[in-house]
């Protein structure tokens, strides 16, 4: 059984949803779908959202009004008529009900993250309706599966963690006698509910994470994200043109790269599908013929050190002295309390002895935070700066690897450096400025037409 998920661009248009069921026709009737909400639609609902949280109800009505539009263009694509009337009585509801909250919280002036969660969840149940509608006139037996009552999470809105028990033992009970009975159950990703059934999501993005948990739940044997791009590739492409297609990626490879800015999979996506060994495939909806990258436990060695570089401006670096961390007990605990406190993630960690540097993507909370440190330590912080990190198992095997990779680097001022000791990946933080040249120079030395794949590629002694 396979899990096909398909992106907001996979569903943007007819055309799209056209290219949608030839594609579950060729993977058979033992498919689930999942989809996203219409390219774009999750955020002109977040749009909406606020606009009414600024008290302005007409505005955002308008625009319940232009979504609605958008989407019973979209289920034109339905060939059916009785199945149209249908999912445009239910579109019409959804609208009707969403145009209604909008009115309310425009004059409350405030959108709570419930409401949020409610408003947003829209686009996927939206969504859902017509891809199963559309499948189904297009003669594959479908079945519309409401998310909110299969994907149960808690009530922490806008970024709910799905309980895991409760939500497998739902999506048997749900899923499994469609698939029995010979049809495709379609569910819209990113939407759950409270055990109370309070409309929650799993946060931006979140579609590849429930069809990960649906893949998960019912063991499908590999979970498709189908996307517009021919799968992860080696750099981003925006600033590495010759970037090319990663044909196989390892879980911790794939996670590495989901976490620095390779926008193709949500970061959280691997988890359930590693806790279950089921491989992920990437593949290209507009392209249906390119192999993708398929991600699994362990991978084939390819002789190159490296598998993908990837790369994340707008960083911020925070550096922390204190004179009172030399023999002191406890710093780094007080340290990473007060980003917890804040609710900031750091990203890249490295220390001295009388140092921390800690990058953060997130500055909301930054001054607050600076404030809180400067309580115990000398603190000062940087903006304009990048993450570039290179990643591949091939790291920990090739002795030669970190002066090759400073070599490429060249003049390019570093700022920090970190290794793990798993050696799966290397961090740089530099000015923001020198990213572009870095990145080309990186990927030249190792993915470039020149690239010495084999040179250095040696175990060293007693090297793990
Ligand atoms: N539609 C949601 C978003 O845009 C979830 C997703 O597409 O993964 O964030
Ligand atoms: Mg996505």
């Amino acid at each position: 059984m396979f899990v096909l998920k398909f992106g907001g661009t996979s569903v943007a248009d007819q055309a799209a949803i056209v290219r949608l069921v030839e594609i579950v026709r060729a993977s058979g009737p033992q498919s689930v779908v999942v989809v996203s909400a219409l390219g774009g639609a999750t955020d002109r609902l977040l749009g909406l959202a606020a606009q009414a949280g600024a008290g302005d109800a007409d505005g955002a009505r308008e625009n319940v009004r232009l979504l609605l539009e958008r989407h019973l263009q979209v289920a034109g694509v339905i060939a059916d008529y009785g199945l149209r009337e249908d999912v445009e009585r239910h579109l019409g509801e959804e609208f009707g009900a969403l145009a209604r909250v909008v009115s309310a919280l425009a004059v409350l002036k405030e959108v709570s993250p419930r409401w949020l969660d409610a408003i947003a969840a829209t686009g996927e149940l939206a969504s859902s309706r017509i891809v199963a509608a559309a499948l189904e006139s297009r003669g594959l037996p479908s079945a519309w599966v409401d998310a909110r009552r299969v994907m149960v999470t808690s009530a922490e809105h806008t970024a709910a963690p799905p309980l895991m028990a409760e939500t497998e033992a739902r999506m048997r009970h749900e899923l499994i006698p469609h698939l029995s009975a010979g049809r495709i159950p379609v569910l819209g990703g990113f939407v759950g509910a409270t055990v109370e059934g309070v409309t929650t999501t799993l946060g931006r993005g979140g579609s590849d994470y429930s069809a990960a948990i649906v893949g998960a739940c019912l063991g499908a044997s590999e979970i498709q994200i189908w996307t517009d791009v021919d799968g992860m590739l080696t750099a981003d492409p925006r600033l590495v043109p010759n970037a090319k297609v990663v044909p196989q990626l390892s879980f911790d490879e794939a996670s590495e790269l989901a976490y620095f800015g390779a926008k193709v999979l949500h970061p959280a996506t691997i988890l359930p599908a590693m806790a279950k060994n089921i491989p992920v495939r990437i593949l290209n909806s507009r392209n249906a013929e390119a192999r993708g990258t398929m991600i699994t436990a362990s991978r084939p060695a390819t002789g190159r050190p490296l598998t993908a570089v990837a790369s994340k401006r707008n960083v911020t670096v925070v550096n922390i002295a204190s004179t009172r961390m030399l023999m002191a007990h406890g710093f780094l605990h007080k340290l990473f309390g007060v980003f917890e406190h804040h609710g900031t993630s750091v990203d890249v960690v490295t220390t001295s002895e009388v140092s921390v540097s800690v990058t953060v993507d997130d500055v909301r909370r930054l001054p607050r935070i600076l404030e809180d440190l400067t309580a115990f330590a000398e603190v000062t912080s940087s903006s304009d700066l990048a993450v570039l990190c290179v990643v591949g198992e091939g790291i920990q095997g090739d002795a030669t690897f970190v002066s090759r990779l400073l070599q490429a680097l060249g003049p390019v001022p570093i700022r920090m450096l970190s290794q793990a000791s798993e050696r799966r990946n290397i961090t740089i933080v530099i000015p923001d400025a020198s990213l572009p040249a870095a990145l080309l120079r990186v990927h030249d030395a190792f993915f470039g037409e020149s690239a010495d794949v084999g040179r250095g590629f040696s175990r060293a002694e007693g090297d793990r």
